[in-house]
């Protein structure tokens, strides 16, 4: 395993109230959905989805544990390990698509914006959680926000909003990422009506290449065979229904 690399953080945006984007000083070409480790020494390693794929590192992270507010505590020109790109991303159609992304979610969605056209599901809890409306509007994105308080778009889930959409849209392909009961949802939309998706998941991840086995999930290394698999993939799988803690027992979901 390659030791990581200590870079510099070039810059680090806010985007909501609990998210920010770190941009580090390290050039990667990646695919949208591929993810890296962070490092903090003296702390823990992490694992972290690209929310920009071409030129400087870009990950938005979602503060929401010990490792997370400690690198909110880092700022432009601190140093932080870095271990990447790993991982299979997603894989652009052509037609329409629609990305459906859940809270934190929608951050690996967001490079997808230069490779496929369509539709954007961004839901979030509420009004101030919603991010990168703006970015996907840019590209020609018909932008459907969503909030479970009704604070901004539809009060409701991001499934409920896709199946709206399904009743007059025939997309080629859905991508989505987000809570995994959201996904579920998603994916089963989709079997229903035969388009086909894929999706990006999130397992407990310590080595991140393929080693460990931390991240199983049924016969896959969410680290190394995903994190994006396609609906026929997960079908029959654990997906949806049981996941692992840092010490590999399962929980029901
Ligand atoms: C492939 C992949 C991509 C991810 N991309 C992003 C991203 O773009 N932005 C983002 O904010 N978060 C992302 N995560 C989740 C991120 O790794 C966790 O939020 C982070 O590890 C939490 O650490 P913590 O110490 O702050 O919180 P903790 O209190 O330690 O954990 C909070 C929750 O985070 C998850 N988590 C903790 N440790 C790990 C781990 N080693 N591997 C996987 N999940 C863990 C668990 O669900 C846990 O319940 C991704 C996870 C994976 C597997």
């Amino acid at each position: 395993m390659e030791a990581p690399e200590m870079v510099r953080i070039l810059g680090v945006a806010s985007e909501t109230p609990s998210h920010k984007t770190f941009i580090l000083e390290k050039k990667i070409r990646a695919v949208p959905g591929q993810f890296c480790m962070l490092w903090i020494p003296g702390v823990d390693e992490k694992p972290f989805s690209f929310s920009g794929v071409k030129g400087n590192v870009k990950v938005t992270v979602k503060k929401i544990g010990g490792f997370t507010e400690e690198l909110f505590k880092l700022r432009k020109g601190d140093l932080v390990g870095f271990r990447g790109p790993y991982g299979k991303g997603f894989a652009p159609v052509k037609g329409r698509v629609c990305l459906v992304g859940g809270g934190c979610g929608i951050a690996p969605l967001l490079p997808l914006k230069d490779y496929v056209k369509g539709d954007v599901i961004i839901a979030a809890k509420n009004k101030s959680e919603l991010m990168f409306s703006g970015e996907f509007k840019k590209k020609g994105f018909s932008v459907h926000l969503v909030t479970d308080d009704g604070s901004a778009g539809m009060n409701g889930f991001a499934h409920e909003k896709l199946a709206e959409l399904l009743k007059t849209e025939k997309f080629t392909m859905v991508y989505t990422c987000g809570p995994e009961i959201m996904m579920k949802k998603v994916l089963d939309l989709c079997l229903k009506k035969k388009i086909p998706c894929q999706l990006s998941l999130e397992r407990y991840m310590k080595c991140g290449i393929g080693v460990c086995g931390s991240c199983m999930l049924s016969e896959y290394r969410v680290c190394k065979e995903g994190p994006v698999f396609t609906g026929k993939q997960l079908s029959g799988t654990e997906f949806g229904v049981k996941t692992r803690n840092a010490c590999g027992s399962g929980k029901r979901i």
